[in-house]
């Protein structure tokens, strides 16, 4: 059996963490690592790498760091250290003390560097970044050498200390390692360790001037760290010989096991950082925080679960092969969350005025309403029930089509926990919209039956209008309107596939009283719409509500269609 084929359960890094606890590797401990350039908010992506790091060291009784790999000063701000910091704890883990940062070894990495140079396996090369291209080669060719490979290293080493010292321009020099420009691997033809950057870095200042390259920091982070298993995405398998050269020719405390699995894709939206800031910076979305976005702060603010996203990230598990998942698996990890927490609740989100002509006039019954059918334990409210009260406009149909079990002329549907009523007429306006229904209820049949066992198919969700109150509701859809904007042939711009509405804000929604107090990332399961969460824009008169998913399980339905084939 091939590793990457094992099932979600037991995956290919658990296999290999478990083999190397066997055979006592690293004595046994299990220590990984979380990453992240702070140059932009998480996103579902990361999520996967957290749940992993975090989660396989919980499993194994290890640790995880969290690491900012902080060596690109200019497009990194703490602004997002700060979300970074937020997101992880929010999604349940915690990094205790081990909080670190690649900029605090900023020092100890410019020592290894020095001795590389004075090991003669590094040196001062002042190629333009042009003639470096040039000079690399290309997946075919073999790199040629460059004219400053042989500089002796007391040179190297008196350049690269004033390379520091601030004595050049931007881009004059760089330090290289020094491995093989005719490396069958691009990554081993003297790659760049330093280069000379006048930027202030948001922790350390105006101190330095150079700053080490990822690939150079990264292998030493790990070491210093002790960490045992560096779990890293596929498209760093091919560094990894760069990775092992670096602590094969260093004096650091241990050498780190680099392990790749593939990252997560997810059909309909965009996961790289730079296009998600370019859909933040220029205005297509309403912040990083926008719920159309797949970032840990917009599906939190679209009322996500922590638990729904570590489910997830179990359910899509770990492999070594690219693949693409399915936005429903995501939907279908809310649904089963909230399912069995999410608090019902009445919302009328397009209002049509239902007046009951035979109840009786300033009339107000309380009726029970259970609070989560899934829950007994979640008890039970009142809904004022009254002679005028709001249905859902799709609720009924004038004409309706075959088929059609909600209401219409003549017919009868009940409305949930209440009463059954019949429509016997249809009051219009002066352009012939319909204004109002005028229908009479079964007094017998509260609480939604009657004794002679009649059939009533429809049911409805409803409001009193004397008491409801009135909100804003956000409905979202897909951030794109193609599952793979990158599968385009004619290489179009991302942002050509935006789905034009994937907003819609409904106003004038009628919900019942008790919601009115929802607390901003409050979750509900509006009956018969979907669940919806509290949104921070709401305001003492008008509460706004994000949908956070319908309740239609797109993901059940192509599990079953999978399993009749
Ligand atoms: P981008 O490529 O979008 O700019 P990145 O992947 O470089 O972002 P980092 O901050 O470097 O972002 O990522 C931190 C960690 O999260 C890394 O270990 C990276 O491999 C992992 N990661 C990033 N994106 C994904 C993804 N889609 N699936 C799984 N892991 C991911
Ligand atoms: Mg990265």
């Amino acid at each position: 059996m091939a590793a990457e084929d094992v099932s979600p359960g037991v995956h290919f890094i658990r296999a290999i963490i478990e083999a190397d606890i066997r055979a006592g590797k690293n004595g046994g401990r299990v220590h990984t690592r979380f990453p992240p350039e702070p140059n932009g908010y998480l996103h579902i992506g990361h999520a996967k790498s957290i749940c992993l790091n975090f989660g396989l060291a919980a499993e194994y009784k290890g640790l995880c760091n969290l690491r900012f790999d902080d060596t690109n000063p200019g497009k990194e701000d703490v602004e997002y250290v700060d979300s970074i910091m937020a997101d992880v704890r929010w999604l349940g883990f915690d990094w205790a003390e081990r909080l670190y940062y690649a900029s605090d070894y900023f020092e100890k990495l410019y020592e290894f560097a020095l001795h590389l140079i004075r090991a003669g396996k590094a040196y001062v090369c002042n190629l333009t970044a042009e003639q470096m291209r040039e000079y690399r080669g290309t997946l075919t060719e073999c790199g040629i050498n460059s004219p400053c490979r042989e500089r002796a290293p007391e040179e190297s080493l008196d350049l690269f200390q004033r390379m520091r010292a601030g004595e050049f321009a931007d881009g004059a020099y760089v330090l290289r390692a020094k491995i093989d420009m005719a490396s069958p691997n691009v990554n081993m033809r003297d790659p760049v360790l330093y280069r000379i950057r006048r930027e202030s870095h948001h922790r350390t200042g105006d101190r330095w001037c150079i700053y080490p390259m990822y690939d150079y920091t990264h292998p030493i982070s790990d070491a210093i760290e002790g960490i045992t298993h560096s779990i890293c995405t596929l498209e760093f398998e091919d560094h990894r010989p760069f990775y092992d050269w670096v602590l094969n020719n260093l004096p650091v405390p241990c050498h780190p096991q680099q392990i790749e699995f593939a990252r997560l894709n997810l059909n309909y939206t965009v996961m790289s950082k730079r296009k998600l800031l370019e859909l933040v910076d220029k205005a297509f979305v309403r912040g990083w925080d926008d719920p159309r976005l797949p970032t840990l702060a917009g599906l939190r603010r679209r009322g996500y679960t922590p638990e729904a996203i570590r489910a997830f990230a179990e359910a899509v598990g770990v492999a070594k092969r690219e693949s693409m998942v399915d936005m429903a698996l995501l939907e279908h990890c809310l649904r089963e969350d909230l399912n069995k927490r999410a608090r019902r609740a009445m919302a009328v989100l397009r209002p049509l005025k239902v007046v009951i002509t035979n109840y009786p006039e300033g009339k107000v019954e309380d009726l029970d309403a259970e609070n989560n059918p899934e829950d007994p334990a979640a008890g039970t409210r009142q809904l004022p029930f009254a002679r005028e009260i709001y249905i859902e406009e799709d609720d009924f149909r004038e004409e309706p089509p075959k088929k059609f079990f909600r209401l219409s002329p003549g017919k009868e549907i009940r409305l949930k926990h209440a009463y059954y009523i019949r429509c016997h007429e249809v009051v219009k306006d002066a352009q012939g919209r319909i204004t109002e229904l005028r229908c009479t209820y079964d007094p017998e049949s509260r609480g939604g039956w009657t004794k002679d066992g009649r059939k009533v198919l429809g049911t409805s969700h409803w409001v009193s209008v004397a008491h409801a109150v009135d909100a804003e509701v956000r409905l979202y859809d897909k951030l794109l309107s193609v599952p793979d904007p990158a599968a385009d042939k004619e290489g179009k711009d991302f942002k050509e596939f935006l789905n034009p509405v994937s907003l819609e804000i409904v106003k004038g929604c009628k919900i019942e009283p008790g919601l009115a107090a929802a607390a901003p990332g409050e979750r509900f399961q509006f009956l018969r719409q979907g669940y919806f969460c509290a949104d921070v824009d709401s305001t003492p008169d008008i509460p706004v509500f994000n949908r956070s998913v319908t309740l239609r399980d797109t993901w059940a339905r192509i599990e079953k269609t999978q399993q009749d084939k």
